[in-house]
Order: C-alpha cells, then structure tokens, then sequence
C-alpha cells in the first residue's frame, strides 16, 4: 500500500473536494482511502509513504480524442503548397502520413505522446487511430505500447472508403477483433471502440457494414462530425442530410458513441445530439489550426448535450486544451464573461463521465474504490487555493509540466519527474529514426 501524505488534495468528489493536509492510501489498483494525513497515517502505519510536501494531489487527467499517428509529422517538411481549406490538410499531410506507418512506426508514434502524457499527468486517453497500409494488428500495437508505459487507453481504428474496399474490409476486421479482445480482456486498462474517419469519406453501403459489425461486438461508435463544412456539404450533397443528422438517423448516435468536433451543426441538430445521449468531444486547438470554424460548444452544453475536451493530437498536455478553450469561446463570442464554469465541467466532470461509460470501475475521482490514477502537482500558489478557486489557479497557474508525480491504475509511472522503469533516451531515439525513414517514404 501507498499513503500519499502531506498533499493538498482535490479529489473532484463533491462530497468532499478538498482537503488541506491530505492523504490518499492505494492498495493495489485502487484507492484505499482519502482523509486527512493524520487519520490515515494513524490507521494505516504500515503503508509505504510518499511525501507531497503540500503540492497538490488531484485525479490524473483524461483526454477524450487523441491521434497518436500524428506523431512522426513533428517537423516534417512537405512540398505542397499551402492548404486553403480543411480537406486538403487531410489530403496533403494526414492522408500522406498514414499511408507510410507500418506497424512498428504506429507502436513508435505512441511512445512519444504516451511519454508526454506521463509527464504532463494525463493517465486516461480516448485515441483515434489511422494507418491504411498496416491496418491489421495496427490497434494491438497501441495497445501493446500503452501497456508497456502504463496508460489506461480506449482505442478505435478510423475505417473508411478512402483507401478503397480492401483497406475498408480491413478496418473492420480489426475493429471487430480488437473490440472482441477487449471485450474478453474484461480489464479496464484497455477498451476499443468502432472508429469511422467521417461522414464524408464513409458511404451507405460501408456505414451498413459497419453498424452491424459492431452491434455484433456490442461496440459504440468514435468519429469526426462536421469539422469541416466539407463534411456537411458532402453530405447534403450525396444523402440529402446534414452530418448529424445522417448519423442520427442510422442509428450512429448513442451513449456509448463519440461525435468529435461538431462545429457546423443546427439547432434540430443539437437537438439530436441530445436526445441520443452521444458524448461530443472539442479540440480547440486543432479546430483554430485547421481554421474549421467554432463549435457552439456553450449552446451544446446549455442544452443539455454532454461536451467533452480533447486534443486531436495537437498536444498530450490537457491543460493546454484547457487553456484554449476558454479564450476562443471569449473571443468568437466578443463575450470576456462566458465559458468560465463550462470548460472546467469538460475537463473535470464530462471527461470522466465519457471515461466511465466504457468502464467497470471508475476514473476521475479521488475516492474510494476508484482507479489509482493520481498525479502530484509541484504548484506553489502565490494566493489562496480552495475547492472554489482550484480551477482558476489551474487555468491560469498550472501546465502539465507542473506534474511531478503520475500514478495510473496504482502504478507509478513517473516519480519526482523521473520516469520509472522507461528508457526514454532509447525509445525517443528508435522514434526519431523511424520517423526520419517514413519522411525519406514521403
Ligand atoms: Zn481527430
């Protein structure tokens, strides 16, 4: 058993969200104990004691969509010329890339992020997968990677018409046998989920073929609605429907699905967003980048639809999200008032109830019973740090670079800022001259 003592500890448990002087005891996989240092020192004399030296304990945190395969375009030079709208970033870079992954640069290409996420206290990660040429096995090598470092990982692979009917078939087949191993796993460090690209590079024919394999698997979908209005136009153009309301309609939309980005969306979208239940995941950063437009991520939450945050592989680090977030809601409104409560409720309470769907057990509080997934935070707060303020000090006081300690699923992963029992200058370097190959590949 471990007793962290001496921390301030905020648990994201309303019944009791902070306490000053406090402990957390893990026994094994799970949280033992929260209470205060004294209490649990007393009751448990013998656990091993990890001093947090009044930095901050809080749960670790959850990334709910992440392309781990974007890794090797870090740096990567191209010859196109200047993308002027969202399809030909995909054409031009993501499409190039994912064509060139073989099946050790996609375990590599997980390495790197996973290494960041350890360091910046992200111990959950919802990934969305592409590698057209190395599709079968390609989600086993995640989750092969995920395992070796230690993160609590729920993968898909994105099938979709782009790379033609073999490729398609492929998708399929691996989505279908690693949901299958999931679901026989029965662990909670791993958990798959049907991946589709988006609307518009997914016909009828195969979003038939889809549905029906993952009901066969009992699986819920995980995939790109309306980031572009592309997407929408393709739509309209082929269906006679919007985005949304094709998935609706098809029956993609439920509470075991995610529907990530959902800028170009009506009202009688939002609507059916709602009422399926569906988790929609924002990446602010990725949406500015690709400059797609703005999610109404404010009206979606005020009507109820459940909004979570994500990165699109923009960063490992969710306190960047986090960051971005709230600005480019203040700024596309010209409303410096707005998002304020709304971008910590993705963060901290969406994130962890779109986790929770997909597990037994649970993530994102500190309780008892819960998964050991804990991270120590070196923050010195120059003014008083509570319950009612922690978010405002996170916001504007903390990165993931503040993380010294990552604990996931009671294991420690990285201790004092060292990482424990990983040969970071060995893997990096394997990275590096797998990801200079693929680029010579380009
Ligand atoms: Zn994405």
């Amino acid at each position: 058993m471990i007793l962290i003592t001496n921390g301030k500890v905020f648990t994201r448990d309303e019944s009791k969200p902070f306490i000053e002087n406090g402990a957390v005891l893990i026994d094994g996989k799970l949280i033992k104990a929260v209470g205060s240092t004294e209490e649990l020192k007393k009751q448990y004399p013998d656990a091993e004691v990890k001093d947090a030296k009044g930095r901050l304990v809080m749960p670790g945190f959850i990334n709910t969509h992440m392309h781990y395969y974007s890794t090797f375009a870090r740096g990567m030079a191209l010859d196109n010329p200047p993308a002027t709208m969202f399809s030909m970033i995909l054409e031009n870079l993501w499409w190039r890339l994912d064509k060139q992954l073989t099946l050790d640069d996609v375990y590599y290409s997980a390495v790197g992020p996973m290494l960041d996420q350890i360091k910046s206290g992200v111990t959950t990660v919802i990934d969305h997968h592409a590698s057209p040429y190395a599709v079968k096995g390609s989600l086993f090598k995640i989750a092969e990677a995920a395992k070796d470092l230690g993160i609590r990982s729920n993968l898909c692979y994105e099938i979709s018409d782009r790379d033609g009917e073999k490729i398609k078939d492929e998708g399929i087949a691996e989505s279908t046998d690693f949901v299958k191993y999931c679901n026989e796993q029965k662990d909670d460090m791993i958990k798959g989920l049907f991946g589709m690209h988006a609307s518009m590079t997914v016909s009828d024919k195969t979003l038939d073929q889809v549905l029906a394999a993952a009901a066969s698997v009992n699986s819920g979908f995980h995939v790109h609605s309306a980031e572009g209005i592309e997407d929408v136009a393709d739509a309209l153009s082929k269906y006679r429907t919007r985005v949304i309301e094709r998935w609706y309609k098809k029956g993609v939309l439920n509470d075991k699905s995610i529907a990530v980005h959902c800028i170009h969306v009506t009202d009688d979208e939002i609507g059916m967003l709602k009422d399926s239940g569906v988790a929609v995941v924002h990446n602010p950063e990725s949406n500015m980048g690709n400059a797609v437009g703005v999610s109404p991520v404010l009206d979606m939450m005020d009507k109820g639809v459940l909004v979570g945050l994500g990165t699109d592989g923009y960063t490992a680090d969710m306190t960047e999200s986090y960051k971005v977030a709230g600005i480019l809601q203040r700024h596309a409104t010209a409303k410096p008032y707005v998002a304020w409560g709304e971008i910590p409720q993705m963060l901290f309470d969406n994130n962890k109830i779109i986790t929770n769907r997909y597990l037994d057990g649970h993530v994102g509080t500190l309780k008892e019973g819960a998964y050991a997934d804990v991270i120590i935070v070196d923050y010195n707060p120059p003014t008083p740090i509570d319950a009612n303020n922690v978010n405002g000090h996170i916001l504007f006081g903390v990165t993931g670079r503040h993380v010294d300690t990552t604990i996931c699923n009671g294991k420690i992963l990285m201790d004092e800022r060292k990482l424990v029992n990983i040969d970071e200058e060995a893997l990096m370097a394997r990275s590096r001259q797998l990801a200079a190959d693929l680029w010579k590949r380009i």
